[in-house]
């Protein structure tokens, strides 16, 4: 990987770190461009992976004594849509830069009644309904088939519902998380057809992105905001980009605290399958 260019708000001269930018971060976030500002000062890099640019450059700061990067999924200025994300630069740029544990806030519908705009959650299961998104860095030279039973990693789904129960949520502690490729919204006989499977939050971005995690043997936690009611759920309008965009901005700040809590309680050292996710598997190429 390369750093073409390093924008230091800390007085630290650019290019500066660019041999040694291995060993920058601990902690990843890739979340809505809302959360630059959670990040002391920061070091921003603009990245190049093997795989193309990242969505945006990265930022690389401290959060309670613990090293974190940062990327805005979407670009900071909202240019891709969840089908166009670049995920797996933006996996690849963070495990480069020594991420291992990634949180993943996120705006997802609700697929049932119960679980208002504004509920939190932390779900537990994914299903893909994308079509034609890259799902894997292994394309060549032997199959790698990665374990995906259990998506998300144990340890940082507990903490991050711990710590949404400290302040002040009322967290879901479960649920499964149905991927679309978008980026319309739903019509109401998909919806209806989701929640029939037991399925609980729609989203656009949750894959590939934890898969692509998992297949670089990071830690995953999808926390997921919910800013509708999707299409089945009610007999109003249905959801419309305005009202998801309104419930996100009102939660942002909250959001925010949230995700600086939870990277202060995940464990320095990772005791979770996640590290163990290539054990025993031939790779055909190097990890960074
Ligand atoms: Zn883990």
């Amino acid at each position: 990987m390369r750093v073409t260019r390093c924008i230091s708000s800390a007085g630290t001269r650019p290019g500066r770190y660019i041999d040694r930018v291995s060993d920058l971060a601990d902690i990843g976030v890739i979340g809505g461009s809302g959360f630059y500002e959670f990040l002391e000062s920061r070091d921003e890099f603009e990245l190049e992976t093997p795989y193309g640019r990242p969505s945006d450059l990265v930022a690389v700061g401290k959060i309670g004594g613990k090293r974190v990067a940062f990327v805005p999924r979407h670009g900071r200025d909202h240019r891709f849509p969840p089908h166009k994300i670049p995920y797996r630069a933006n996996l690849w740029a963070l495990r480069s830069i020594g991420v291992r544990q990634v949180l993943a806030p996120n705006a997802v519908g609700s697929l049932t009644p119960s679980y208002g705009p504004g509920t939190l959650a932390v779900p537990d299961q994914l299903v893909n309904r994308t079509t034609g998104r890259t799902q894997t860095f292994y394309e060549a030279g032997g199959a790698v088939h990665v374990q995906f039973a259990d998506p998300y990693c144990p340890v940082g789904r507990a903490r991050a519902i711990r710590a949404a129960q400290a302040t002040g949520w009322e967290p879901v502690t479960s649920g499964t998380l149905v991927v679309i490729d978008g980026p319309r919204f739903s019509t109401r006989a998909e919806s209806r057809w989701y929640a029939a499977q037991g399925w609980t939050l729609i989203g656009m971005t949750g894959h590939p992105e934890a898969v692509l995690a998992r297949e670089l043997a990071l830690c995953y936690t999808s926390i997921a905001l919910v800013t509708d009611t999707d299409a089945g759920v009610e007999e109003g309008d249905g959801v419309t980009q305005d009202e998801v965009f309104r419930v996100f901005a009102a939660n942002t700040a909250r959001l925010r605290e949230l995700v600086i809590r939870v990277i202060e309680e995940l464990p320095p050292e990772r005791d979770c399958p996640c590290p163990h996710a290539l054990d025993g598997l031939k790779l055909p190429l190097a990890l960074p």
